[in-house]
């Protein structure tokens, strides 16, 4: 039997970093390196159309060890890739068996230490094994705990079987953490009812709503001319963007003022000159509706700030991003009822909160796969104190199991 630590610690030593400045899919190499040795696991554990495809998606399946009819085929996601925010490269994995709760000084940098007095999550672990990267590094637990986690699983099932379950799909995919994990994810070859994604928080978390996101991109034009005799003439773009962004909301409705269900409007980019200078704002909420009232407030604020500085004009452009996934789970809610009665079989109370943000599954669900997110053990994502505990990740092992377990008892005799 291998744990989903072994795994891990494996996995994590693969460089994948995503780079959202290449075309290619997967956008580098090394995801397609974590890809072919978990073709070749998959292989081994004896499972059924093990299929790396041209854009870098892995998919598998276990067949059924049940005898009912009409289990509904379900499945599992996660992926590859780590964050391009930090280096993925040369992960040097440390767990701390038994944790104590004292400080945990990473050796390749004295200055990163995790503190169970300033993390809660931290805190509530002591006495597990607790897996770090070494000070210099992300860890990679995001999503590489997913993954790991998924293989063991498997693994049990295989080596168990005994225990009735219907199909089980596979997938693993590339570039999440680059927005494109979901765009040559191919549905109908996957061929699942519903799926879940292994990419969440601490034990017990349940995620099925996301944001509702578009993208607000507004150009202020303006005119350029030799500063020294632009008296009456120059139309300074700088000033109407700089008017633009001053007016937006600032005690309210922004991501340093919201939390839970609130959303907001965040400037988070700005490029240009004198002639024209474009800002780019994120809308974000959790009803679909409500992005229409941000929009027009949007609109409404680049139209005034054009207006004081004549002969500048405001062109906006607004662009879909994402939807909140409890539209499509709404309609589904046998696939949260089996997650909350599989972590309840394994002594486990869900924790269920909006995710601020999106994942693969908001665009899977939108794209015909039901897919909400339940807990890796993944913590500090896409940061050089990112961590995760070894019973974490035994529990979302017994949590897969039991939800095939769970969806097995809904066939007929
Ligand atoms: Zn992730």
């Amino acid at each position: 039997m291998t744990s989903a630590l072994e795994r891990l610690l494996r996995y994590v030593t693969i460089d994948t970093r995503a780079d959202d400045a290449s075309p290619t899919s997967p956008s580098t190499p090394g995801q397609l390196v974590l890809m072919e040795l978990l073709a070749l696991e998959l292989r081994a554990l004896g499972l059924d159309d093990v299929a790396l495809d041209a854009h870098g998606y892995l998919m598998a399946t276990l067949p059924a060890s049940s005898s009912r009819t009409g289990v509904p085929v379900i499945g599992f996601i996660a992926h590859v890739d780590t964050s391009p925010e930090m280096s993925g490269a040369g992960v040097r994995p440390i767990v701390h068996r038994q944790y104590d709760g004292a400080d945990l000084v990473l050796p390749d940098d004295p200055s990163a230490v995790l503190r169970a007095g300033d993390d809660p999550a931290l805190a509530a672990r002591v006495g597990d094994d607790i897996v770090t990267a070494s000070g210099s590094t992300l860890l990679g637990a995001d999503d590489k705990a997913g993954v790991a986690e998924i293989m063991a699983a498997v693994e049990y099932l295989v080596v168990h079987p005994g225990i009735p379950h219907g199909v089980v799909r596979i997938a693993f995919t590339p570039d999440e953490e680059i927005g494109r994990g979901a765009d040559h994810f191919d549905v109908q070859r996957f061929g699942a009812m519903c799926a879940y994604t292994l990419d969440g928080g601490g034990r017990g978390e349940l995620e099925y709503e996301s944001f509702s996101a578009d993208l607000f991109t507004v150009t202020f034009r303006g005119f350029n001319t030799h500063p020294g005799y632009a008296k009456g003439r120059m139309v300074n773009a700088i000033r109407a963007a700089a008017d633009f962004v001053a007016s937006l909301p600032r005690s309210e409705m922004t991501p340093e003022t919201t939390a839970g269900h609130e959303g907001f409007v965040h400037p988070y980019g700005a490029s240009g000159g004198v002639d024209q200078t474009t800002v780019k704002v994120l809308i974000r909420d959790f009803m679909t509706g409500e992005l229409g009232t941000k929009r027009a407030l949007l609109e409404h604020l680049a139209r005034e700030a054009a207006a004081a500085h004549p002969g500048c004009h405001a062109e906006t452009a607004v662009t879909e991003q994402y939807r909140n996934m409890r539209e499509v789970l709404d309609r589904h809610p046998d696939v949260i009822e089996r997650a909350r009665e599989a972590m309840r079989r394994v002594g486990i109370e869900p924790v269920e909160r909006p995710i601020r943000g999106g994942t693969d599954g908001s665009r899977l669900s939108f794209m015909g796969l039901p897919t909400p997110n339940l807990f890796a053990g993944e913590h500090n994502f896409h940061s050089r104190l990112e961590w995760v505990s070894a019973q974490d990740m035994d529990k979302a092992v017994e949590v897969i199991v039991e939800l095939c377990r769970a969806w097995e008892l809904t066939g007929d005799n």
